[in-house]
Order: C-alpha cells, then sequence, then structure tokens
C-alpha cells in the first residue's frame, strides 16, 4: 500500500526559493506544499518582511523552525557557544549543519519527503541533496528536474534495458527509436551524463521525466508511493529573468537588498548590493557586501564586529575592524568597479554581476 508523502520548500528569505514556491503555488496548487524557514536569529529584517509577505501570497503559514528551541538564546549564538566562539567558515560549517539542515531533518522526521529546491535553469551547481533516504529532492526549475543520484540509476549499466523497455512503452516511434540508439550508446567515463542526459532531454522532457517516474516506482524513494506527479509534465525552464518577473506579476517585493546603491570612489561611480540571504554576517561575503553592510546597516556592521574576538575573524587575514579603514574601503570599491566594469563587457546578467568569483555558496542558506 502506498505511503503518504509530504512536500516541502524550505524559503531562505532569498528570491530563488520565493519565487519556487510562487511558481508552484501558481501552476500546481494540488500539491500540497508545506513551506518552512530555518531561523538562525541572524537574518536581514528584509527577509522576514519577506517570509511575512510570502504568507499572505500563499495563504498558508512558513513553518518556523528554530534549533535549539528550549535554549534562550538565538540559535546562531547557542552553538556559537557550543563550538567555545570559533566563528563558521567555509572550511568549518558548522553553522549550516546545525541551524539549517538539522532542523529540516528533525521537521521532515522519518517522514516520507519530497523536498523542493530552487537551483534555476542557468545555474549551474547541484543543489543540497539529503543524505536521508526518506526524502528525495527534485528540481522544478531546471529541465532536468531529478537529482544526481537518480541518474546514476537510471543510467546505470545494469538498467540500460529497463529503461529501454520503459521508452518502448511511453514513447512514441519516433521518439522511441533515437532514445534506444541513444541509451546503448556507450560513452566516456567524463561526458557520461552530459551526453546521455542531454540528448534524451532534448529529444523529449516529458518523455524523459514520465520514464524516470515509471522506472522509480520499484524503488524505495518517496515517489515511487505517487500515483501521479504532475511535475513531470512541466517543460519549462525558469532562469533569473523569470525569477524577476514571477516577483513582479505576483505582486511580491522582490528583497530590497538586492536593490543596487551608487556608491563613489575617487570620482568614479559604482553600484553594490548584497547578492544574497542569510546571516547578515555571512562569512560567504564579498569584501564589497561587507562595506555595503558597514554603510547601508552600521548597526548591524556594530554587532558583526562584536563576534570578532579571541583571535577569531568572519575574514581570513582581515578583521572587520581593518576593513573599514578609509583606504581600505577605497581599495575594496576599486577592486569592485573594475571587476563589475569587466563582468560587465563579459554579461549584463545581474546573476554574473551579483555571484560571487569565489565560486562558493551555500545552496541552504541563500536559494
Ligand atoms: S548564512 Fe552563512 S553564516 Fe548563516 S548559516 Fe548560512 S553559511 Fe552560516
Amino acid at each position: 500500500m502506498s505511503k503518504k508523502v509530504r512536500h516541502l520548500l524550505g524559503i531562505s528569505g532569498g528570491k530563488d526559493s520565493t519565487a519556487l514556491a510562487i511558481y508552484l503555488r501558481n501552476n500546481y496548487p494540488e500539491i500540497d506544499i508545506e513551506y518552512y524557514f530555518c531561523d538562525t536569529g541572524k537574518e536581514l529584517n528584509e527577509t522576514y518582511t519577506l517570509i511575512n509577505e510570502l504568507e499572505i501570497f500563499l495563504g498558508k503559514k512558513i513553518k518556523l523552525l528554530r534549533a535549539a528551541d528550549k535554549s534562550n538564546e538565538e540559535p546562531f549564538d547557542h552553538f556559537l557557544k557550543v563550538y567555545g566562539g570559533y566563528l563558521p567558515s567555509s572550511q568549518a560549517r558548522w553553522c549550516t549543519k546545525n541551524l539549517k539542515l538539522e532542523p529540516f531533518e528533525k521537521f521532515a522526521g522519518k517522514d516520507l519527503v519530497i523536498s523542493y529546491v530552487a537551483i534555476r535553469g542557468d545555474e549551474d551547481r547541484e543543489g543540497y541533496v539529503s543524505t536521508k533516504s526518506n526524502i528525495q529532492t527534485v528540481f522544478p526549475f531546471r529541465k532536468n528536474i531529478w537529482s544526481i543520484e537518480i541518474l546514476n540509476a537510471v543510467f546505470g549499466n545494469g538498467n540500460i534495458s529497463k529503461v529501454a523497455k520503459l521508452y518502448k512503452a511511453f514513447a512514441c516511434k519516433t521518439i522511441n527509436k533515437r532514445a534506444i540508439e541513444i541509451i546503448f550508446t556507450p560513452t566516456s567515463d567524463n561526458l557520461f551524463f552530459s551526453q546521455k542526459l542531454n540528448a534524451l532531454l532534448d529529444l523529449s522532457v516529458k518523455t524523459f521525466n514520465k520514464v524516470v517516474f515509471e522506472f522509480l516506482k520499484d524503488s524505495d524513494y518517496p515517489i515511487a508511493n505517487l500515483t501521479g506527479f504532475p511535475l513531470i509534465e512541466n517543460e519549462e525552464i525558469i532562469v533569473m529573468e523569470d525569477v524577476k518577473k514571477l516577483f513582479k506579476e505576483n505582486g511580491v517585493t522582490f528583497p530590497r537588498y538586492y536593490n543596487e546603491i551608487e556608491y563613489e570612489v575617487e570620482v568614479q561611480k559604482g553600484k553594490y548590493a548584497r547578492s544574497r540571504s542569510g546571516c547578515y554576517f555571512c562569512f560567504y561575503q564579498q569584501k564589497i557586501e561587507w562595506i555595503w553592510l558597514f554603510e547601508q546597516h552600521p548597526n548591524l556592521f556594530e554587532k558583526a564586529m562584536e563576534y570578532e574576538k579571541d583571535g577569531f575573524t568572519w575574514n581570513e587575514n582581515e578583521s572587520l575592524k581593518d576593513i573599514i579603514k578609509p583606504e581600505r574601503i577605497n581599495q575594496i570599491k576599486k577592486d569592485h568597479l573594475e571587476k563589475s566594469k569587466k563582468t560587465s563587457v563579459k554579461s549584463n546578467k545581474l546573476v554574473d554581476i551579483l555571484n560571487d568569483d569565489s565560486g562558493m555558496s551555500c545552496v541552504n542558506c541563500f536559494i
């Protein structure tokens, strides 16, 4: 007998997860989605405003998940003490684990869960996939909605005949003929997925999704318990421009911290903004974002500075006290301006301008 499956969507306070909530609400109202937000207690006010506005739009509560909910301290401060004042960093990201992942997995419990993650179609990164076998991740904004471990199974050598049979059952003659050629064509290890996956998706997204859905029916994945899954019919790919449109067309305010603000450095003008949601002191921030925080939210910058003690700093080799020395601010702005000019030659897409060149990001906090 089929077991109940829960549908969960985490709102980070960023543009993409909010856009996904809007998109699914508009296009798939039949999916009974539970929304949640993992609150670190250190988010920007704009994030809490967005959560409130989104609740009104969705007509549903967004469940607030707070780690260490018995503590009388904010979740982040509670764990900072547990870690002996050791500030989190990209090498020691205890914050994501304790403040985002664990509350989510506790919320999911042992239930079968489909988790919806807003990696856009114009992004080249894998989203977070839970290691818990009762939680399955799907990516509705991408051309390929399935997670990597499912693709591994579908394209596994031992499953070629099964996938071929499913194509025979569900594809029209023309698609089936070409699909069989693709499935049985040997590929190199490196290009295994990109070759076969893209070729099959280019043939027909809907057929590929139908085949995967049927393929999973014999598996332990949560989706195997569903009689149907409307997203397998979806061929839309959502990119940055669509995300902005979703906000505009549905009357939801685009998070204000993305709004570019002009700055001046040595008679030249540049623009800065925050590029992501998450804690105001997040160590993933670019230097220019720290300056943005200093100039636009001086009280929060002050608070971030208070965390820097006993030799711990948010940035490697540079304290916040040093970052805001006038000559350093100038240098950071000049560097940023130079970089923006180069970026705008390559592309004028907001995604490119705002993305950190470090390539680091935390999908659980920022999407
Ligand atoms: S936003 Fe940054 S500091 Fe906050 S939990 Fe995420 S990674 Fe950690």
